[in-house]
């Protein structure tokens, strides 16, 4: 009996003194991030001295550029590039566009085709593809068509709203074509009422004619509605020559610290390099190329000895193609690597609130077990959900697919849009961000979230 009281008070003290060492160094992680952090400024380099950066660019060749420098200044233990064929569309010079004479602010989708010239034709307005199908092609053929469903107001996660709406823009060109339609003008996807209009990309379903199609800004949304109350036959007018050329060579770039108990064990984690082709993608992905960065940094500083190997990838194309996530996981199953979890960072800079897995229920448990030592950063998010865009082409083989989980209600304010700029990210909110993402790792890798993880296989 006694022996046992012992056991079982040495087994408390243990995991006492395990928990005291586990916050000394969560603290460690923050405060190197909060009072010596390099995010901010890395952030601003990339916004202003690189900018908007779309797949393909010449400044997506520049960040991959800056990236690969910024690693190697750091002196992890690897860094390289990693081939991914990205697709090549290139905005045009011309996107205008107008209703009775009054010119409205617009973007190209991405992915769109020219209108080569100016299309004049009757605008017709709806909400939903059932109330398109319902208009039938006798009403929608030689017209533009305009999708003009706002975000919803009652859902309190803005990418909930983002989600209800999307399919507009990705596929409402081919669903209006399909009935004859000559263009779309789709409302841009988001709460924030001004004159910005927000792009993304759209695609066409085989075998249907292609038409042009564009996001309005919230504010010309609003107006075009009111005109076609008032004046039902309006007549506008659409001009983009944007343009698709063959696909080009890019790359993901990647760094890692060599695990020192399991270097063939990889935790992965990162951001996309890539951005549109408008503002300075400083939100929607820069937020998480310096947090994924400044993570992998702030643990090398703090004397932290991973056990996994740590690796940081900045991804390229998760906009348009998501070929970076794509051919990450490919490289992975053909070389048959073991992979304890993967986590993005693609929600934006402000402020962290935790985290959403994409696991088993007893990844879920084991995340959950850590919210005490988080807690004191006021990280309180710990639940079910969804992992990235560029780390999802891992799903499978029990994977965890972890996303850091900022707030989200100014995050499409700036989406897309000439307003996703540096000037827009909170230092302070940003830097909580990559110390969170920091601290996430650390706990993975010092206790794994379990599941019977073996080599990735090729399907
Ligand atoms: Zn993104």
């Amino acid at each position: 009996m006694k022996s046992i009281l012992f056991a079982l008070s040495l087994i408390t003290s243990l995991s006492i003194f395990a928990q005291k060492e586990d916050s000394l160094q969560i603290r460690k992680l923050f405060d190197a991030a909060l009072v010596q952090g390099h995010a901010y400024d890395n952030l601003r380099s990339l916004c202003k001295d690189v900018g908007a950066r779309l797949s393909g660019s010449p400044e997506a060749e520049k960040a991959v550029e800056w990236a690969k420098e910024l690693l190697e200044s750091y002196q992890f233990d690897t860094v390289w590039l990693m081939p991914v064929k990205v697709p090549h569309w290139v905005r045009g010079d011309i996107e205008k566009a107008g209703v009775n004479g009054v010119s409205m602010s617009i973007k190209t989708l991405g992915g769109s085709v020219s209108s080569n010239g100016k299309i004049e034709a009757e605008v017709i307005e709806v909400h939903n593809f059932d109330e398109l199908a319902e208009l039938g092609e006798k009403l929608i053929k030689g017209k533009i068509v305009f999708f003009n469903r706002g975000f919803d107001k009652r859902l309190i996660s803005t990418g909930d709203a983002y989600g209800g709406c999307v399919n507009q823009r990705w596929g409402g060109a081919s669903e209006a074509a399909k009935l004859g339609a000559v263009g779309v003008f789709v409302r841009s996807l988001s709460h924030k009422k001004d004159n910005h209009a927000h792009t993304g990309s759209m695609g066409y379903e085989e075998g249907v004619t292609k038409i042009p199609s564009v996001a309005l800004s919230v504010e010309d949304a609003e107006m075009l509605s009111d005109v076609l109350k008032k004046m039902p036959k309006s007549i506008a007018y659409l001009n983009v020559n944007s343009q698709t050329f063959p696909d080009k060579n890019s790359y993901n770039v990647i760094a890692e610290i060599t695990g020192s108990v399991n270097p063939d064990k990889i935790i992965t984690f990162g951001g996309h390099l890539d951005s549109w082709d408008v503002g300075e993608g400083a939100h929607d992905d820069g937020a998480g190329v310096v947090h994924s960065i400044e993570a992998l940094r702030v643990i090398e500083t703090t004397g932290y000895q991973p056990r996994y190997t740590l690796r940081c990838v900045l991804f390229m194309n998760e906009e348009n193609g998501n070929n970076g996530g794509k051919t990450y996981a490919a490289v992975a199953k053909e070389k048959g690597e073991i992979h304890i979890a993967a986590l993005e960072s693609d929600a934006g800079g402000f402020v962290p609130r935790g985290f959403t897995m994409d696991g088993t229920p007893e990844q879920l448990k084991k995340m959950q077990s850590w919210e005490s030592l988080l807690e004191p950063y006021k990280l309180h998010i710990f639940k079910a959900g969804w992992g990235g865009v560029d780390i999802k082409p891992l799903k499978g083989q029990n994977i965890p697919l972890i996303g850091l989980r900022p707030d989200d209600q100014r995050y499409f304010d700036h989406h897309h849009s000439d307003t996703d700029v540096f000037e827009n990210v909170h230092q302070r909110e940003l830097e909580l961000g990559a110390a969170s993402f920091a601290a996430m790792i650390y706990l993975i890798d010092k206790y794994g979230l379990g599941g019977d993880l073996k080599p990735l296989k090729k399907e």
